[in-house]
């Protein structure tokens, strides 16, 4: 069996990497993205960093490798309260294609550190194969302010679902080389790593409850029409709390606890049938800054 065949089934099997850093690193190795970034997680995992590297230098990728640093999950839910602990370390890698593509990285983090935010989107968008009209599009619209707060998040959700195998933000749901491109990882799944794409794209519906927490404020509108709030199940589900975002027209107190259907499938959960059967008074958030 060659290197690359060892690294895809190293990615495929390892608990350091969730599902959209699967994705990103399996459609790299493939050749079909250029670069990528993506999170390696480390729990009681202390030997996959180790036999990533391993990997990585006998297929002779080029890499870089951030300094280490805490992640923190939701550990219980107790009454009203969330309670998070420190689980694990998480380390950040920039891989590339070739030295020249490095090079390029290179120049781009000095763009953004210069607050050159439009050389460094377009470059950015060079460096990860994202379609120039979508790049274009996401630099017009960063400071743009938005018709429709509902609009804006249904997009956002709809985008999730047309196009579940590609990173970037679509400039529409008719884009056609978003299309193109999302039809493209699918197939370099199908043929170099078929387990995952099973898995990743296995439809798992639940009847659960989930609390309704904070809600997503990124953006200005005209019109403040929806609430996109974060859901957080009050049991795990697939062995964690799981934090998700669902649109609603219907204004929902923090706390409030639907009864909901749920279904996960690629990296996003869909909600379905919610409603309220009761209410956490003053739910909040408790975190401790203590590495374990
Ligand atoms: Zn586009």
């Amino acid at each position: 069996m060659n290197e690359k065949k060892h690294l895809t089934q190293f990615i495929e099997r390892a608990n350091a990497f969730d599902n959209n850093t699967k994705l990103k690193l399996l459609l790299f190795i493939c050749g079909a993205k250029p670069n990528t970034f993506v999170h390696l997680r480390i729990t009681t995992n202390i030997d996959d960093k180790r036999e990533f590297e391993r990997l990585l230098d006998a297929n002779n990728i080029v890499y870089s490798v951030s300094r280490p640093k805490g992640f923190e999950e939701i550990i219980d839910i107790k009454k009203n309260i969330a309670i998070w602990r420190f689980t694990g370390t998480w380390y950040g890698y920039d891989l590339f294609n070739s030295l020249a593509a490095k090079k390029q990285f290179d120049m781009y983090v000095s763009l953004l550190r210069k607050q050159k935010h439009t050389a460094a989107d377009t470059l950015a968008g060079k460096l990860y194969g994202y379609p120039s009209c979508c790049v274009k599009k996401f630099t017009q619209n960063h400071h743009a302010a938005h018709q429709s707060y509902y609009a804006f998040y249904k997009k956002l959700h709809d985008f999730d679902k047309k196009f579940p195998f590609i990173s970037h933000t679509p400039c529409a749901l008719i884009c056609g080389r978003t299309k193109t491109l999302n039809t493209k990882y699918q197939r370099a799944l199908r043929k170099t790593a078929p387990a995952f794409l099973r898995s990743y794209a296995t439809k798992r519906t639940y009847t659960a409850d989930c609390i309704v927490d904070s809600e997503n404020d990124f953006g200005t509108f005209k019109k403040k029409d929806g609430h996109d709030y974060t859901l957080i199940t009050t049991k795990p589900l697939e062995g964690k709390y799981q934090l998700i975002s669902a649109l609603s027209k219907e204004n929902r107190p923090q706390g409030t606890i639907l009864r909901c259907t749920i279904t996960l499938q690629y990296d996003y959960a869909l909600i379905n049938n919610a409603h309220p059967t009761g209410r956490l008074k003053n739910f909040h958030h408790e975190r401790k800054f203590t590495l374990p």
